[in-house]
């Protein structure tokens, strides 16, 4: 058994950490599950109900992760179940087309006016991959620009400066992705219009789009500044470029449209993910109908994909986005805010210099008195504070993400008893958080 100091408290979890380290590297399917940034035992979930996660020790956990943003109508929402069911009951794919695909299209399609035309696949990461390739198959060029700090899934020519993960690892980069993947991505400082400007100058007739989050949430919640993204949109405009707009995040989460139905600049081409796929994997990359008419089968661009469109995961996404009316956002939107202004209660009273930062429902919380606009202010953060705080939290069930450069999330289900279970266990967060040493 490996011996971390906070593993004392869930024998279960750590007994199948253990087991899951002979089999699966680290132990876990996806990073930073494996708890490496906050130490102690990743708990295995056996179960989730509306706001509530139960671990394989029987303990329950106020969830603020959402399965990462999906779960924006708590887990197991009746609705989406039983449409989980009746699909399932009809069988798991077919490999043909089928209509629940062109319902989620559509659905999707009405609700960002921008967005004419989608294709679906499994995951955000293949989402972002088939953007960008489309993107340079239609631009025929072959540079992109991206931010550091943003993260757009595990795509070998995005993985520099990619944040989150990867921020939690420390790794600027990661061996085995080549110097040719990687030589035609230029890293630049999110927030900074004055660098993208310069390097379009400097690479005339080069670039073929500009991939951004539409509000970032890999570096912690950094929000755009003003005028920011409209300011990419008209840099790429002007150059022949096209602006990629990553709302696998943000998409159907910071309002009925995403982050575009906030700031309203208007894409070539957006990624979807997460919440479009009600918990399964469902994913999407689309936009200007001459553009996605570039695509296979009806143009050159190849991309394909066996479980795309899956009848039982777009059954889901479905349920779960025809249930995300206005008051839904309203609801989400208000718990929040409200668990926002008790984080911020709970550590000014302790006297811990911190930032609540948002987009719109997104948020986190960043242990410095400064505000964060980009990657090096999120990196500045005392993330040890952090830790202190995380953990106390986990003792007293609160399940937060094991990581300071993470975004938090909650869903229509965080009610008035689960707002209660958070404010009485954030003042000894705040107290541990004080009281952490680096
Ligand atoms: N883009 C953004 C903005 C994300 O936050 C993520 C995942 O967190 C991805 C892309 C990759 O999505 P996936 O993990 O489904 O591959």
């Amino acid at each position: 058994m490996s011996e971390t100091p906070y593993s004392y408290d869930a024998p279960a979890s750590q007994a199948l950490f253990d087991r899951a380290a002979t089999v699966t590297p680290g132990g876990v399917n996806s990073p930073v599950r494996a708890f490496r940034a906050v130490g102690g035992t990743p708990r295995f979930m056996v179960s989730g109900t509306g706001p509530y996660l139960t671990d394989a020790d029987g303990r329950e956990y106020v969830d603020l992760v959402c399965s990462w943003g999906p779960m924006i109508l708590g887990h197991a929402h009746p609705e989406v179940i039983a449409a989980v069911q009746d699909a399932v009951s009809r069988g798991t794919s077919f490999g043909t087309p089928g209509e629940g695909e062109v319902a989620l299209a559509e659905e999707m399609v009405a609700r960002i006016e921008p967005l004419e035309q989608v294709r679906l696949v499994s995951s955000g990461t293949e989402a972002t991959m088939s953007a960008i390739r489309l993107a340079r198959g239609f631009t025929r060029r072959t540079k992109v620009i991206k931010f550091a700090g943003c993260y757009h899934g595990h795509v070998d020519s995005l993985l520099a400066a990619a944040g989150s993960g990867v921020a939690t690892f420390a790794l600027p980069d990661t061996p085995g992705v080549t110097g040719a993947q990687a030589g035609d991505t230029i890293v630049l400082p999110y927030n900074d219009l004055e660098a993208v400007q310069e390097a379009f100058h400097r690479h005339p007739g080069e670039i073929a789009c500009v991939i951004t989050e539409a509000s970032p949430g890999n570096m912690g919640v950094v929000p755009p500044r003003p005028g920011f993204n409209q300011g990419l949109k008209d840099a790429c405009s002007k150059n022949g470029a096209l602006y990629i707009s990553d709302e696998v995040m943000t998409g159907f989460r910071t309002s009925r449209a995403g982050w575009y139905g906030i700031d309203g600049v208007r894409p070539d081409l957006m990624t979807f993910g997460k919440v479009m796929g009600g918990g399964f994997p469902a994913a999407a990359f689309g936009g200007r109908a001459d553009i996605m008419a570039h695509l296979a089968p009806a143009g050159p661009v190849y991309q394909a994909g066996t479980l795309s469109g899956n009848p039982v995961a777009t059954a889901a996404g479905l349920a779960q986005l025809r249930l995300l009316d206005d008051a839904a956002y309203d609801k989400v939107d208000a718990v929040s805010a409200r668990i926002q202004s008790l984080v911020t209660e709970a550590l000014t009273k302790e006297g811990v210099a911190h930032r609540v930062q948002n987009a719109s429902n997104m948020f986190s919380v960043f242990f410095t008195d400064r505000e964060v606009r980009d990657y090096e202010d999120a990196k500045k953060q005392e993330s040890y504070r952090f830790t202190a705080f995380f953990h106390s939290l986990l003792a007293d069930g609160v399940y937060l993400p094991p990581s300071s450069f993470e975004s938090w999330f909650v869903s229509t289900a965080h009610d008035d008893q689960a707002v209660q279970r958070i404010a009485d266990a954030l003042p000894a967060a705040a107290r541990a958080a004080a009281e952490a040493t680096a």
